[in-house]
């Protein structure tokens, strides 16, 4: 008899993670829940097309090693970090669904990536090769409009979870850490102890 091989529903969170934060975190348990994955990778960008990183790309990878260790299902892949050139989502999404074929992969992005979606590279590529989860995120409203723009330019359909509410950001983080304020509990705890090591986001640090 044949053997069934049961799909795997493995959920993608990219990001830069300059710092990874609790708020990537719970958005990570909230949607590995919610959907019932098998597991949540973390895959942090190496250059990104977008936007300039403050600590390294190797950093930021290993504080998000740190950051997912005490979960159960929650990964993190270096696949971006160690690939040369910019880092393009729709090449990631090939090389994982090349690295995983029996799986199903959902692309996890929080409403403020939303605004952006439509000028990514091959993005209909990226529709085609996983389905997206969209969450809310405390400050970005108008969000079903946003979608519905998106679903009159493309055929996708993308799942809408949108009563995520954690107000925690990367970029509060970092102006918190230039000031040299407090960060617990908004980054776990190894991370804050790899930042103070490491001398990263203070204005003398680079
Ligand atoms: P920065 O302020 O530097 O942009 P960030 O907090 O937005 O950092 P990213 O690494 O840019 O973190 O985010 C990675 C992914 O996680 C994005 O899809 C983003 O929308 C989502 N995300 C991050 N924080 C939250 C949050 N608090 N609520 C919902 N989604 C979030
Ligand atoms: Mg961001």
């Amino acid at each position: 008899m044949m053997e069934k091989k049961s799909v795997r529903r493995l959920g993608i969170l990219g990001g830069t993670f300059d710092p990874p934060h609790c708020g990537h975190m719970d958005l990570a348990c909230y949607v590995r829940d919610t959907l019932e994955l098998d597991e949540v990778i973390l895959i942090p960008t190496g250059d990104p097309p977008y936007k300039k990183t403050n600590a390294s790309a190797k950093d930021r990878y290993e504080m998000v090693k740190l950051s997912v260790a005490q979960y159960e299902k929650i990964e993190s892949n270096d696949l971006e970090v160690v690939r040369s050139g910019t880092s393009y989502t729709v090449k990631t999404l090939q090389d994982l669904t090349q690295a995983y074929p029996n799986a199903r992969l959902y692309f996890i992005v929080g409403a403020d990536t939303v605004d952006t979606l439509s000028s990514w590279y091959q993005i209909e590529k990226i529709f085609q090769l996983s389905e997206i989860v969209i969450v809310s995120r405390k400050g970005y409203n108008g969000l079903q409009k946003k979608i519905e723009i998106l679903k009159s330019l493309y055929s996708f359909e993308p799942t809408i979870l949108d009563e995520f509410v954690v107000d925690i950001s990367s970029t509060q983080i970092r102006n918190r850490l230039e000031k040299h304020f407090s960060t617990a509990g908004l980054v776990k705890p190894s991370v804050e102890a790899y930042i103070q090591k490491r001398k990263l986001y203070t204005k003398n640090s680079i």
